[in-house]
């Protein structure tokens, strides 16, 4: 049986899985879903209990990626989640695990996502996409020009997911001097040819702006076959649902037991795969949506009533990278809640897409968020500070600020006879400054990152100009 991909708006036609993984939205402007999700039953969860991280992402992804043969499939993910790649783990037994859990107290744990090379859980699905981009562009003889703007954490994990790999060029914008020394340092440091570092002079949104203008211009977007790797890629959601199994089996002695996880939520696009690990069978109780200061998410869940902010409402916090003003995967979970049907997702998102809300209460959608297990919470920089100093405190161990808001909130819901995972999404090294203010000492750096900050840097300023960019990516094609 071949997995199909529907839009959420319904309006467009259904595609494989190789055939969405290079693109972005739908071209109704929706977001891909498996058309249903693949179930695993009480027999196929004890029989993945045993099973090691690759066995057990093969597993749940050969469910979702049925045009890959799998042969080719199982030595994408193979050479993928290895302890080379995922080296940075507290000690070598961890590394083994990819995805260590680290207990903090009985029944409350750490789920370790962030031993990948940048840092950030957004390795687990990063990498094996530039894994999966290089097969399917190298089958079709194909290559692409990847174009896109961070702030921090996802240009570097698409960086290094996309060195070295042919067939595959990477433009990466970043507002020059805005990012952190370490930061910087991580992406600009990459001396590999097919990757381009352009700092903009200019803001965070001057390099989405231009992204964006790039993107709308269709004939030099489909001339120089320019793609992205952003947040709402259905292969980075599907492959961070494996690490949610993981988890469960980790936290757990067998499968009755339901266990909770909580998430600090950004984008939405790790919840997300919460939410579909649940779908697909897995015993979960709460999936728990930890926001900081910017709460747009928390709001919903508390009142049914979805209100993205503007730019100019969406604080810079000490966890930046939950500073968002929209929740891009959020559509994927709406589109569950309400019944897959197109024409209510298109009337929900056209007030959104013009700057607008909608609130579920009216058509009683929102009572029945409850029957997902989804609950939340929102954190602060003085909560976070003070869980940074209380987890290092009661139990040695260092967390980043995105963890701390992750924890804070878990806690509000911690309950007896149910474990409560919650997600560790960077380390904190990557946050020099906000370790400083909560504990007084610089942060734990992994032995491998090394002196990072002192290697020499390759990366071109430019004027925040979109012809100027333009014009850099076309006189820096690959040959
Ligand atoms: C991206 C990110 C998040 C938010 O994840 P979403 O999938 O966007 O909800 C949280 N913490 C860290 C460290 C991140 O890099």
């Amino acid at each position: 049986m071949v997995m199909r991909y529907i839009s959420t708006r319904g309006n467009s036609p259904a595609q494989s899985f190789t055939q969405i993984l290079l693109g972005g939205l739908a071209p109704d402007g929706g977001l891909y879903l498996p058309e249903t999700y693949p179930h695993f039953g009480a027999a196929d969860l004890s029989t993945m209990r045993g099973m090691n991280y690759r066995e057990l992402a093969y597993t749940v992804l050969s469910r979702f990626i049925d045009d890959i043969p799998a042969a080719d499939l199982r030595a994408i993910i193979d050479k993928t989640y290895t302890p080379e790649v995922y080296g940075n783990a507290r000690s070598d037994e961890q590394a083994a695990d990819i995805t260590p859990l680290h207990t903090l107290e009985p029944g409350l744990h750490l789920l370790c996502l962030s031993n990948g090379p940048t840092l950030a859980f957004k390795d687990m699905a990063m990498q094996l996409l530039g894994n999966l981009f290089e097969y399917v562009l190298n089958r079709a003889g194909e290559d692409i020009n990847i174009l896109g703007a961070t702030s921090g954490d996802t240009g570097s994990a698409a960086e290094y997911a996309m060195r070295g790999k042919r067939g595959i060029n990477v433009y990466m914008l970043s507002p020059h001097n805005k990012m952190s020394r370490f930061q910087t340092a991580q992406m600009f440091s990459l001396q590999d040819e097919n990757i381009h570092n352009i700092a903009v002079d200019g803001v965070f949104d001057d390099c989405q702006d231009i992204v964006k203008a790039v993107s709308n211009d269709h004939e030099f977007k489909a001339k120089y076959k320019i793609g992205a790797v952003n947040s709402i890629n259905w292969g980075r959601v599907a492959a961070q649902v494996v690490y949610y199994f993981k988890g469960y089996f980790a936290a757990t002695h067998d499968n009755n037991q339901q266990v909770s996880f909580s998430v600090p939520s950004g984008n939405f696009g790790n919840v997300c795969a919460g939410h579909i690990a649940r779908m697909m069978g897995l015993p979960i109780k709460h999936l728990i949506v930890a926001t900081n200061e910017n709460d747009v998410l928390d709001e919903f869940f508390k009142t049914g009533v979805y209100r993205p902010r503007a730019a100019a409402q969406t604080y810079h916090t000490s966890s930046p990278s939950m500073d968002i003003s929209k929740a891009s995967n959020f559509e994927r979970f709406v589109a569950d809640l309400t019944g897959r049907d197109g024409a209510v997702l298109r009337a929900l998102w056209e007030p959104i897409d013009q700057g607008g809300m909608f609130d579920l209460n009216q058509q009683g959608w929102f009572e029945q968020v409850a029957d997902y297990g989804m609950v939340s919470g929102a954190s602060n920089h003085a909560s976070r500070m003070e869980t940074i100093r209380d987890t290092w405190e009661k139990y040695g161990v260092m967390i980043d600020t995105h963890t701390a808001d992750g924890l804070k909130v878990g806690l509000e819901y911690f309950e007896p006879g149910v474990p409560m995972i919650v997600l560790e999404t960077a380390l904190p090294a990557k946050f020099d400054e906000a370790i400083h203010e909560a504990l007084g000492r610089a942060p734990e750096r992994p032995a491998t990152i090394g002196d990072i900050e002192n290697l020499p840097q390759r990366f071109t300023v430019m004027r925040n100009d979109v012809e100027d960019i333009k014009q850099f990516i076309v006189s820096h094609l690959a040959s």
